[in-house]
């Protein structure tokens, strides 16, 4: 049952106001979840602060602290801890950038930063850190990417990133997919977005219009890291991304005393797949300041990949990677050799 605490007060008319209601004071989160506020242990006064939205928080289960979507967004005290080798910029990403706001680290394809706003805070975020602001270019916010991208042939496909890109709204984001399908060699465009899961509303008539119309093929990388996180809303969302001629993959960061659990793991690909979703990358933690609480050591990640690949079709297994700065690609971990299904 869903405390009426979490029920918006009045049915959102729009995804904008959605977002305007989301929850952003651990109080008011305790309140909806029926928990004392000390049950939470929050962090108050956090550089990078609460932020949640409702249809999120009803997925998460009433009473219990350790609910698996209340860790990914609960600021909490162990952020505070220094711990070696983690830093504010993990992925030295202040290296990649070609233009401001477009970030290249790998041959064909390039990431843009679209926007810094985010529906939805997430506490393992490597880019909590980010200095967006040096992100904005002269002269109209996309031009000098644009012209960067526009110059380089080889520039294949461009990744709308941010932040989440689908914080836009859906006339930024059709000037941006005009400006990108004009550009001749430009043979995909990519979307990294946790929207369609933490607020299914963002994907409205308006958005699936500006996906179907695309000239180019579309992709949808969306970013699930829990199967309690989808819920009839998310795999309706789906539903209308697929009906729109989207591919729809998911990308999850291997968090621990989340998801860093074998069944876990195998449900959320038999979810995911359910909803119109192929699994694509299970990343390893990227060692953000005040993320170290989620690091899963990589023998047990390679031991739950490698039960993963004992239980799952292969098209369900997700690639376990990492991400490590100059690389010429994500970094594959090998999964561990004859881990028998339920043996992790
Ligand atoms: C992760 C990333 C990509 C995407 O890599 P794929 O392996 O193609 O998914 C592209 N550009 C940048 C800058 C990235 O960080
Ligand atoms: S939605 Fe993505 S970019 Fe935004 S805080 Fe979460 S992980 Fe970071």
């Amino acid at each position: 049952m869903i405390p009426a605490s979490v029920q918006p007060r009045q049915i959102p008319a729009t995804w904008q106001q959605e977002l305007a209601e989301a929850i952003t004071q651990p109080a008011e989160l305790a309140a909806a979840l029926g928990l004392p506020l000390e049950a939470l242990a929050a962090l108050d006064g956090a550089d990078f602060p609460l932020r949640v939205p409702r249809s999120f928080v009803a997925r998460m289960r009433p009473g219990d602290p350790r609910d698996p979507l209340l860790l990914q967004v609960l600021p909490v005290a162990a952020e505070r801890l220094e711990a070696p080798g983690y830093g504010p910029d993990p992925l030295q990403e202040h290296t990649a950038q070609r233009a401001p706001g477009l970030l290249q680290k790998y041959p064909g394809r390039a990431l843009l930063i679209a926007t810094e706003t985010c529906a939805v805070h997430c506490r393992y975020c490597f880019r909590r850190e980010f200095p967006y602001a040096a992100q904005h270019g002269e002269g109209g916010r996309w031009r000098e990417a644009l012209a960067t991208i526009a110059a380089d042939r080889s520039l294949e496909e461009v990744i709308l990133s941010g932040g989440d890109p689908l914080s836009l709204s859906n006339a930024r984001l059709a000037a941006l997919g005009q400006a990108l399908a004009g550009i001749g060699h430009v043979r995909r465009i990519r979307v990294h977005t946790r929207q369609p899961v933490v607020l299914p509303s963002r994907v409205d008539a308006g958005l699936t219009d500006w996906l179907r119309a695309s000239p180019v093929p579309m992709v949808v990388v969306l970013h699930v890291n829990h199967p309690n996180e989808i819920d009839a809303s998310v795999r309706a969302a789906c539903a209308r991304l697929r009906a729109a001629g989207v591919t729809l993959l998911n990308q999850t960061v291997l968090l621990a005393g989340i998801n860093d659990e074998l069944t876990v793991l195998q449900r959320l690909s038999q979810e995911l797949f359910d909803a119109g979703v192929l699994p694509y990358y299970l990343h390893a933690l990227d060692r953000v300041r005040g993320a170290a609480h989620f690091l899963v050591p990589d023998e047990r990640a390679r031991e739950l990949a490698g039960a993963l690949v004992a239980c799952l079709p292969g098209y369900l297994v997700p690639r376990l990677v990492r991400e490590i700065p100059g690389a010429v690609s994500k970094t594959l971990l090998t999964p561990s050799a004859a881990v028998p299904c339920g043996g992790a």
